[in-house]
């Protein structure tokens, strides 16, 4: 494990684009649209509990339908990501790619006091995990704390869609409640957001 720098090489192999699901939060999302213009309903698709391994059933991000469960992910084909290119394997979106493909395969550390440790690489990923490089931790540090703020948002807003009634609820109406069209200010998400900055957001 590193404080300030971890060990690792990126060999290009494409095993994090192809083989790997990822699952993006709304403030992604919203990234990615805001920045590429790519419609969000092309390249989300929301999985069912038989469709994907490693999220454990308390994980606070699977939304409630009618009795089924959702997560929300990257659409995927036997190629892999969406936004992988085909012809030449590269992320069409590499500037905008979510937060988790820029923190793959680094893992965060921190003590019992919650102070941070510093930063090793998953051991149970299909990274090659090549270590003769040397990263610096303070980008990936800032990169995780950012995350871990938009994934409580991504929960606060799951747990608000999950409270919802009606017989006709789909998981695609998810996208609807932090993204709709130029991302205006009634999105739940921006009501999510202001409550944590400490704001109060006026629906109209
Ligand atoms: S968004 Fe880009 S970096 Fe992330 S999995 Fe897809 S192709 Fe790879
Ligand atoms: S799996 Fe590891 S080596 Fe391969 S592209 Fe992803 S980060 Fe790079």
């Amino acid at each position: 494990m590193g404080k300030h720098v971890v060990h690792f090489s990126c060999r290009h192999c494409g095993h994090c684009c192809r083989d790997v699901v990822c699952l993006p939060t709304p403030h992604d999302v919203i990234e990615i649209v805001r920045r590429t213009k790519r419609n969000p309903y092309h390249f989300i698709e929301f999985l069912t509990p038989d469709e994907i391994d490693n999220v454990p059933d308390w994980d606070p991000t699977w939304l409630e339908c009618n009795g089924d469960r959702y997560i929300m992910a990257l659409h995927r084909d036997k190629k892999g990501c969406f936004f992988r290119n085909k012809r030449t394997s590269f992320c069409e979106i590499y500037e905008h790619r979510p937060l988790l493909c820029r923190l793959y395969p680094f893992r965060f550390h921190e003590t019992r006091q919650r102070k941070y440790k510093g930063f090793s690489l998953h051991s149970d990923v299909g990274c090659p995990r090549e270590r003769d490089n040397a990263v610096e931790t303070k980008p990936l540090h800032d990169l995780f704390v950012k995350d871990q703020t938009n994934q409580e948002d991504y929960n606060h807003l799951v747990a608000a869609f999950n409270r919802r009634n009606g017989s006709k609820k789909s998981p695609t109406e998810f996208i609807r409640t932090f993204i709709d069209g130029d991302f205006d200010e009634n999105s739940e998400l921006v009501e999510v957001v202001s409550k944590r900055n400490g704001k109060t957001h006026q629906k109209s």
